[in-house]
């Protein structure tokens, strides 16, 4: 040791007296501090030693060998929260630490004491008082002698080195979101590890990213781990503005956006109260751009307080703002390689990969909801022709137009794929069990696409062959149903193009392309393939059959009688249901009168009546030239009419019921029950009859609720002198309860089916 430089007044100064064997550490120390400083002049030479000392960065420490303070220097006293070196003297680890870390440094420096060997370079770590945040430290620790060589103490000197380790952690954290991202992992997760590994690192801080959509126009929740879900729902999906909070404006201008109070910033006008119940008071937003500038979603701090960012903070919002960047543009470029992989360039329609990643995934959600899909294989006929004359710009340009031309012909649900060239597939799920308008379409779009196109000034037109396949009947694969409509696609073209052709799996089934179901429709109704059934509705007092209603049905060639639901829609659709009502109404009514003519009791014949009918303005010419050809007497004709027909527009409802009446046919209301079941149109409209519909009876008498409406249906109606037709009568229960509520008529297959026009005669000669 070097020449002692006594400075006693430290003692004195901090008021204790120390012990001989400390002063005399004291003293060493202070001669190891001014090494050298016995060369040079004494006074102020020994002031630059004290200030360099005290200037440090590091801190240096002496202590004795009770491990209490003897020496510290500014930093040091600093740290421990002293303002004044001096005032360290005497202290112990103990006064200062918490009980476990005291005591650890407490050991290590006794086996420094015992031992005399030195201990370098210990990592230490100790948590903050202030945010709980680790503080890193690295020390050494040296023994202290005296001249005779005996240990009297230590030296300690330590460097806090708790920014390089947040250096390296923030490193380490880097790395481990770029791995995310090299590794293609959900955008989801990158962003939230980003955004917890930014508040880690920060104080009373949350962060949020924003996304921006394809049209750049709204924001998106990217990542929030920990602002109020409350919060980030009600900011989902705003649409960016010049004024619109921190994140919508940032991402408006392009430009970060700082905000250090959101109560009062004009910016954050239409969000202060959500801003403020959830104590959110300043925030920061920083557009997310592409290397090309092109803004892709924001990054945002929010503070508990009305402050700007600190530095620390703004160098966090540009590392995590240029991660996320990589990040968003990462998965927009995945996203747009996967959809130039699953697309066609050319007409931006699904591609043949596509189909087969999909149309499995069609197929399972068909099958279990109990659907049909129909595949129909369209193959251009003569456009190899057009390309080869007219030019491949030529034969682009067609194939665009047509493309529109089918799209626009199906439904957003259907699935147009392009599966090269001028082949087509298109995949059609039905939306209910009885899906008859498919085919119609599909004829449709074969005439849609053979309309002439105008390129390059002049007109061309091509047409196609259309194979056929149904899910589940001609295959139950994607690879069994597409193989299926190939084939029938081929047929059509050897049938001479310009056809479709439904595969089948007969060998008879090679032949003719079926007419549309609307053509077959048509011919139907020209060549008499309809008929009339007659169910009896009965009066529920007396039992005695007091009308029928006329129920039309359809023999079909190939599939046997089919009933009113299977053709019904499809005639209406179509405007067929005009010639087929006619053909209905006519035939009931000569009926009615045949029966007249044969003695029997007269009773009310009902005609149902669509809605399609019903907006005919031909209507009520329609119904007099029906009885005046029959001679019925128009107080047998009841027409039945159902609540949605009427509801459309009720003045023109109103009129035309109006002029029916005049002609003297009653009015009922059909199905009651099932639609708007409007009390008021019961008042408002002239009927006669009111059809409670078979759901209803259905459910009688079990069903209290049911009950309960049944009942003041009927006693409403009595009070507005309106019968009641109970519907679907089907046991003695219901039937018993209709009589006990006094219910007029009651119509079901209790009494009777829907029967021939020969089994009414009988029934009604027997006086049924
Ligand atoms: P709707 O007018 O409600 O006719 C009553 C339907 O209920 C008939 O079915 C009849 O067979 C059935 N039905 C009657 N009693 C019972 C029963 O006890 N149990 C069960 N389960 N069913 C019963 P349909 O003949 O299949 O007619 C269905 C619908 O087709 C009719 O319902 C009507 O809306 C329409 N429709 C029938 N014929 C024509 C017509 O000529 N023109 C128009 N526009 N529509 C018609
Ligand atoms: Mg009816
Ligand atoms: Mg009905």
């Amino acid at each position: 040791m070097n020449k002692p430089a006594l400075q006693p007044s430290r003692a004195s100064e901090s008021g204790r007296s120390l012990d001989v064997e400390t002063e005399r550490l004291l003293t060493a120390s202070q001669a190891l501090l001014a090494a050298n400083a016995h060369h040079m002049a004494e006074g102020i030479e020994h002031l630059r030693l004290k200030a360099i000392v005290h200037e440090l960065p590091d801190f240096l420490y002496v202590k004795d060998r009770q491990s209490r303070f003897v020496f510290a220097n500014a930093v040091t006293a600093r740290s421990l929260g002293f303002d004044r070196a001096s005032a360290l003297a005497g202290k112990t680890d103990f006064d200062l630490f918490p009980m476990g870390q005291a005591t650890e440094f407490y050991r290590i420096e006794q086996e420094i004491i015992a031992t005399g060997k030195p201990r370098l370079d210990m990592e230490t770590t100790a948590f903050s008082t202030s945010d709980g945040k680790p503080i890193y430290r690295l020390t050494s620790k040296m023994p202290v002698r005296n001249d005779s060589g005996d240990v009297i103490g230590l030296i300690g000197i330590s460097r806090d080195i708790t920014e390089r380790k947040r250096q390296e952690q923030l490193r380490r954290s880097q790395a481990e979101l770029l791995e995310m991202i090299a590794k293609s992992e959900p955008l989801e997760m990158i962003l939230e590890a980003l955004v917890l590994m930014v508040e880690n690192e920060l104080t009373d801080i949350r962060g949020s990213v924003l996304l921006l959509d394809h049209e750049g126009t709204r924001l998106f929740h990217g990542a929030s781990p920990n602002l109020p879900a409350a919060y980030s729902r009600l900011i989902d999906g705003i649409a960016i503005g010049p004024k619109v909070g921190s994140c919508g404006t940032a991402a408006w201008h392009g430009k970060p956006i700082f905000v250090n109070d959101t109560q009062t910033d004009p910016l954050w006008e239409d969000f202060r109260g959500a801003a403020g119940q959830f104590g959110l008071r300043s925030c920061w937003s920083t557009p997310i751009t592409t290397s090309q500038g092109n803004v892709l979603g924001t990054f945002a701090l929010y503070s508990g307080t009305v402050r700007d960012p600190t530095q620390r903070e703004l160098e966090m919002i540009a590392m995590a703002t240029h991660i996320a960047g990589i990040a968003i543009e990462r998965k927009r470029t995945e996203d747009r390689i996967y959809f130039m992989a699953h697309h066609d360039d050319l007409t931006g329609l699904p591609n043949r990969a596509f189909l087969k990643e999909n149309m499995a995934k069609i197929l399972f959600k068909a099958r279990r909801n109990g659907r049909k899909v129909t595949v129909a294989y369209v193959d251009l006929d003569n456009f190899k022709q057009i390309n080869d004359s007219r030019g491949h710009g030529a034969g682009d340009e067609l194939l665009k137009e047509l493309t529109a031309r089918m799209v626009d012909g199906l439904r957003a649900s259907d699935m147009v794929v392009r599966l090269g060239g001028d082949e087509f597939l298109l995949v059609v799920v039905h939306q209910s069990r009885h899906d008859t308008g498919i085919m119609r379409r599909l004829h449709e779009l074969q005439k849609m696409i053979a309309q002439p196109i105008t390129i390059g000034g002049s007109e061309v037109s091509v047409t196609s062959s259309i194979g056929v396949a149904a899910f589940p009947s001609d295959g139950e694969t994607p690879e069994e149903l597409i193989a299926a409509a190939d084939a029938a696609m081929y047929k059509a073209k050897e049938f001479g193009r310009n056809r479709m052709q439904y595969h089948s799996h007969g060998p008879d089934a090679a032949g003719v392309v079926p007419l549309s179901e609307q053509e077959e429709l048509r011919n139907a109704i020209g060549s008499n393939q309809f008929f009339l059934e007659y169910q009896p509705q009965i009066d529920v007092a007396s039992g005695r059959v007091v009308g029928v209603e006329a129920l039309v049905r359809w023999r079909h060639p190939r599939n046997g009688t089919l009933p009113p639901g299977q053709f019904i829609p499809l005639a209406e659709e179509s405007g067929l249901i005009i010639p087929l009502g006619l053909f209905v109404l006519n035939e009931a009514c000569r009926q009615g009168k045949r029966w007249q003519t044969m003695g029997l009791p007269p009773m009310t014949i009902a005609v149902n009546v669509s809605a399609r009918q019903f907006s005919d303005p031909a209507l009520a010419s329609h119904v007099a030239e029906a009885l005046e050809a029959s001679g019925l007497d128009p107080q047998w004709l009841e027409l039945e009419l159902t609540e949605s027909t009427l509801m459309h527009d009720v003045p023109r409802a109103l009129h035309v019921m109006q002029a029916l009446k005049a002609l003297g046919v009653r009015l009922s209301i059909d199905d009651f029950g099932t639609g708007y079941s409007s009390l008021a149109a019961l008042k408002t409209f002239p009927f006669d009859r009111l059809k409670m519909d078979r759901s209803f009876v259905e459910a009688l008498p079990r069903d209290e609720t049911t009950v309960a409406i049944a009942s003041a249906v009927i006693s409403l109606a009595r009070r507005l002198r309106l019968a009641v037709v109970a519907e679907g009568v089907e046991t003695d229960e219901q039937l018993e309860f209709l009589r006990e509520s006094r219910c007029h008529d009651a119509q079901g297959f209790y009494f009777s089916r829907p029967v021939g026009a020969g089994q009414i005669a009988t029934m009604l000669a027997a006086g049924l």
